[in-house]
């Protein structure tokens, strides 16, 4: 346990007011890095201080792209009242939500089924499972919970008065694009009206399991699509302009639509042919069935006639 967090220990346990309930909640529960400086690791930590009680701390930049650290760099060093007077602000907290790259996690949901969650809870990231925890660490993780609790609460109450303060105005022009952009989320009736126009658009049956399935990948696609609109229009604020790999998604998920309709059309075709294979052969059946009754009517026809022909000549039978 670093300093900081058994600093934040003991003064939760003393109740000692050095640090507010936000510190003391992030920096025990190692969210947040301790107050000393990292010189050699300024490139992955980012000091800043808490704007309720002055705690110095770090913020580790890990793993986060250039545009990511601008942006937590932006929230970190402005005030907490900023983000309801600058749209700069406010749009690099709803940015950094979206800022995570949705064709991976695409990519990723397609190999990881969803039911693995459940399965791993009880194991650990290598696979081990977890021990059950002894009576000491339930009381702690109950402890820790009760501080996040607070934390929360805190950090809800000081942000509201901020908002007070700041008097800014009541939303953002980005706001209402955003909302326009979630007008077209998948859950709406208006999103699936869209997908099944697209379906119907190339004559798919509606019940049909090709349908179903293009309409769902449809579905996918546009989800992801739809985040990717909003990260946009959050960029546009930020930075004037889509950044490139926001657009290169885009443009991916635009294809990866396409690529599902072509699919499903390719799947239609098939489905016809052979239906129209089943068909014709039904047909042939049909025709090769009647094509034997005539011959055996003509057979029996024939000899009838054969008979007609022998009582005839030979009428002593
Ligand atoms: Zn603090």
């Amino acid at each position: 346990m670093s300093l900081a967090a058994r600093l934040a220990k003991l003064e939760a346990k003393h109740q000692q007011v050095l640090r507010c309930i936000c510190c003391r909640y992030s920096l025990s529960d190692g969210f947040l890095e301790s107050e000393i400086p990292h010189p050699e690791s300024s490139n992955s930590v980012l000091q800043t201080k808490c704007w309720y009680c002055g705690t110095r701390f770090g913020v580790p930049l890990e793993g986060l792209n250039d545009p990511q650290r601008e942006a937590v760099s932006l929230i970190y060093n402005s005030h907490p009242s900023r983000q309801f007077i600058d749209e700069r602000v406010h749009a690099a907290h709803i940015w950094l939500r979206f800022s995570d790259s949705e064709v991976k996690k695409y990519e990723d949901s397609k190999v990881a089924p969803a039911d693995g969650d459940a399965r791993q809870k009880n194991y650990t990231r290598y696979g081990i499972m977890r021990r059950p925890l002894t009576l000491t660490e339930e009381k702690a993780k109950r402890e820790q919970e009760e501080r996040k609790q607070r934390a929360f609460e805190f950090h809800q109450c000081q942000t509201k008065r901020f908002k007070r303060l700041a008097n800014g105005p009541e939303s953002f022009p980005l706001d209402e694009t955003l909302k326009q952009i979630q007008f077209a989320d998948p859950s709406s009736r208006y999103y699936y009206d869209q997908i099944d126009e697209v379906i119907l658009n190339h004559g798919f049956d509606k019940d049909s399991e090709v349908t179903r399935r293009a309409g769902s990948a449809l579905d996918t696609c546009n989800y992801h699509l739809n985040n990717l609109k909003q990260r946009e229009a959050c960029e546009l604020v930020l930075w004037d302009a889509a950044l490139p790999q926001t657009l290169e998604e885009i443009s991916f998920f635009e294809q990866e639509n396409q690529r599902v309709i072509n699919e499903a059309l390719h799947a239609k075709q098939c489905e016809e042919e052979e239906k129209r294979i089943e068909s014709e052969r039904m047909k042939a059946e049909e025709q090769e069935r009647i094509r034997i009754n005539q011959e055996k009517q003509a057979d029996a026809e024939r000899i009838e006639r054969e008979k007609e022909e022998q009582r005839r000549l030979c009428p002593v039978y």
